[in-house]
C-alpha cells in the first residue's frame, strides 16, 4: 500500500511545506511516457536565503545535541525509508525511469547509509598528544563544519541525497538541499519522512528550483554556508568551485568519469561479461562510474565480443514499472540526442554497430542497448561519458599500453580490472590513476567505502569514515604548563 502523503508538491523550509515567494512552479515529467507527474515550487534567491536562515537557526541546537540523540532521529528516518520502500521506489522509478528493482536497491542502500553515518557520528573522536615543549599538551577535537549546501543529480535521486545529508546531519551540521530539477519528488518524499521521524525544523531544508544557477550562486555566496557538496557534471563542478572560492567554503565534488574496464586473458570470461553488463547497463548506462571504455585483450576479444553481444541482445527495454524490464528510458530528450550524436560521429569515423545503435521502437526516450567496436579514439564516445546504454569494446595487446590509454583522460573516477593474475592485478591497480578500482567486481558504491575521484572527477570522498570527516572541522588546542 503506497502512502500518498509521500508525494509532496511544496518545497520544505524550516519544517514548513511552502510555495515559492513568486508562486511560480515548474513541471516534473515521467520519462517513460512524458506524463506530467507534478508541479513543484520554482524557488529563487530570496527563498534560498530563507532556507539558509532556517538552517542557521537550527544549527545551534542540532549541533549541540548529543550524537546519540542525533543517531536516534536519523535511525527513525532510516526506518521510515525502509517502511516506505514501495512508495519511494514507485516515485523514484516514475520520475527517473530506472527499473523498480534498481530503485529499491538504491533506497535500501540509502537507508543503510543513514544508519552507518548515525552510528559513526558517535565516534567522531579527537586526539591527545604530548606537546612540543616539556609539559605542554595538545588536544585535537572535531566539530561540525556548519551549514551545508548540497546539490544533487537526477541519476540516483535518493542515494545521492543521503550520501551527503546523512554524514552532514550525523556530524551535527544542518543542510540546504537543492535536488535536480528532473527529480525533486524523491527529495521531498525524503524530507517528509525526516519530518515524520522527528527531525527538528530547519535541520534539513529542500529548495526545488528550475533555476539552479541562481540558487547555486546564493549557496556559494552566503558566508553562513560553510561547505558545498556537489554531485554532477565536471562543467558545473568547476563553476561551483570557482564560486565557492569567494568565501573559501570547503567543497566536495563528485564529478564525471570515463571508466576503463580492462579484461585480461586470464580473466574468468563469464564474470568479466557479467561485470561489464552490470557496470555498463545499470540505470540504462546513466552512472558516472559506468564502464565507458571496455578494453579486452586481443587473444580473447572475438570470444568476448560474441558472448557480450548475445547478452546485450537479451536485455529487455521497457517502463521501469514493468517488472521484467531491465533497461528503462533515458532521463530526457537531450540525453537521447547526445547518445545519437555520439553514435553518428563514431559510425562516420568507421565504427561497427553490432546491435542497437538507435532509438528504441517504444516511443519517447528509450534507446536500444548497443554494442560498438572500431570506435576512433578521437570520438566523443571515447573521451566523454556516454551516459546511455551503449558499450564500446576496444582490443589491446600490451598491459603497459592499456594502462597508459586508461589514464589518458582528464577523468579519474572509477576503473575496473578483470584478471586472475595476482601480480598483474597489483601492478595494474597501482598504475591506474583513479580514485576507485574494482578488481573482478563491478559494484563500487557502498556506505562503507570512500567513493570519490581524482583529477577532474572530483575532490573529497563520500562514504565510510572519510565521508563523515568531510563535514567536520578540526580545532587544536595547546595547553602550557
Ligand atoms: P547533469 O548534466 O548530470 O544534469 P549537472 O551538473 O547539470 O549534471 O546537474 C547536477 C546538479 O547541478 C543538478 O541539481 C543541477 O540542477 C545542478 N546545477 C546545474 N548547473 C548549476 C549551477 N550553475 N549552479 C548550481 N547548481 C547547478
Amino acid at each position: 500500500m503506497i502512502d500518498n502523503s509521500l508525494m509532496k508538491n511544496k518545497a520544505f523550509i524550516n519544517g514548513q511545506w511552502v510555495d515559492s515567494s513568486t508562486n511560480k512552479n515548474f513541471a516534473v515529467f515521467n520519462p517513460a511516457d512524458g506524463a506530467l507527474m507534478s508541479n513543484v515550487p520554482d524557488m529563487n534567491k530570496e527563498d534560498t536565503r530563507l532556507a539558509i536562515d532556517a538552517a542557521d537557526n537550527a544549527f545551534q541546537s542540532w549541533s549541540s545535541f548529543t550524537s546519540l540523540k542525533r543517531d536516534t532521529i536519523l535511525r527513525a528516518w532510516a526506518d521510515g525509508i525502509d517502511a516506505n520502500l514501495d512508495g519511494l521506489a514507485y516515485i523514484l522509478t516514475s520520475e527517473q525511469g530506472k527499473p523498480l528493482s534498481e530503485a529499491k536497491s538504491e533506497i535500501t542502500a540509502a537507508a543503510a547509509t543513514i544508519r552507518w553515518c548515525a552510528m559513526q557520528g558517535q565516534r567522531l573522536y579527537g586526539d591527545f598528544i604530548d606537546g612540543h615543549k616539556a609539559g605542554t599538551k595538545i588536544v585535537i577535537s572535531r566539530h561540525p563544519i556548519g551549514i551545508v549546501g548540497a546539490i544533487t543529480p537526477w541519476n540516483f535521486p535518493v542515494s545521492m541525497i543521503t550520501r551527503k545529508v546523512a554524514p552532514a546531519l550525523a556530524a551535527g551540521c544542518t543542510v540546504v538541499l537543492k535536488p535536480s530539477e528532473e527529480t525533486p519528488l524523491c527529495a521531498l518524499a525524503l524530507a517528509h519522512l525526516a519530518q515524520k521521524a522527528g527531525m527538528p525544523d530547519g535541520v534539513l531544508n529542500v529548495i526545488t528550483t528550475a533555476n539552479a544557477q541562481e540558487v547555486g550562486a546564493v549557496l556559494t555566496g552566503d558566508t553562513r554556508v560553510k561547505k558545498i557538496s556537489f554531485t554532477g557534471s565536471t562543467a558545473t563542478g568547476k563553476i561551483l568551485m570557482a564560486q565557492s572560492a569567494q568565501n573559501v567554503q570547503k567543497i566536495s565534488l563528485e564529478l564525471g568519469g570515463n571508466a576503463p574496464f580492462i579484461v585480461f586473458p586470464s580473466a574468468n570470461i563469464d564474470a568479466a561479461i557479467d561485470g561489464a553488463m552490470a557496470s555498463k547497463f545499470r540505470n540504462a548506462g546513466q552512472t558516472c562510474i559506468c564502464a565507458n571504455r571496455i578494453f579486452v585483450h586481443q587473444d580473447i576479444f572475438n570470444q568476448y565480443l560474441e558472448l557480450f553481444v548475445h547478452k546485450v541482445r537479451g536485455l529487455k527495454v521497457g517502463s521501469g514499472l514493468n517488472s521484467d524490464a531491465s533497461i528503462g528510458p533515458l532521463i530526457n530528450v537531450k540525453a537521447i540526442e547526445k547518445v545519437e550524436n555520439m553514435i553518428k560521429e563514431a559510425v562516420e569515423k568507421g565504427a561497427i554497430v553490432h546491435c542497437g545503435g538507435k532509438k528504441h521502437s517504444l516511443s519517447g526516450t528509450y534507446f536500444e542497448p548497443s554494442v560498438l567496436t572500431n570506435v576512433d579514439e578521437g570520438c566523443a564516445m571515447y573521451n566523454q561519458e556516454i551516459f546511455g546504454p551503449v558499450a564500446c569494446l576496444y582490443p589491446f595487446d600490451d598491459e603497459q599500453d592499456v594502462v597508459l590509454k586508461a589514464n589518458n583522460t582528464p577523468y579519474g573516477l572509477a576503473g575496473y580490472i578483470y584478471s586472475q593474475d595476482l601480480s598483474q592485478v597489483w601492478r595494474v591497480s597501482d598504475g591506474l590513476d583513479y580514485g576507485m578500482v574494482g578488481v573482478n567486481e563491478p559494484f563500487l558504491a557502498t556506505d562503507l567505502a570512500p567513493f570519490g575521484g581524482v583529477k577532474e572527477s572530483g575532490i573529497g570522498n563520500e562514504g565510510g569514515e572519510y565521508g563523515l570527516l568531510e563535514y567536520t572541522k578540526i580545532k587544536y588546542r595547546v595547553f602550557g604548563v
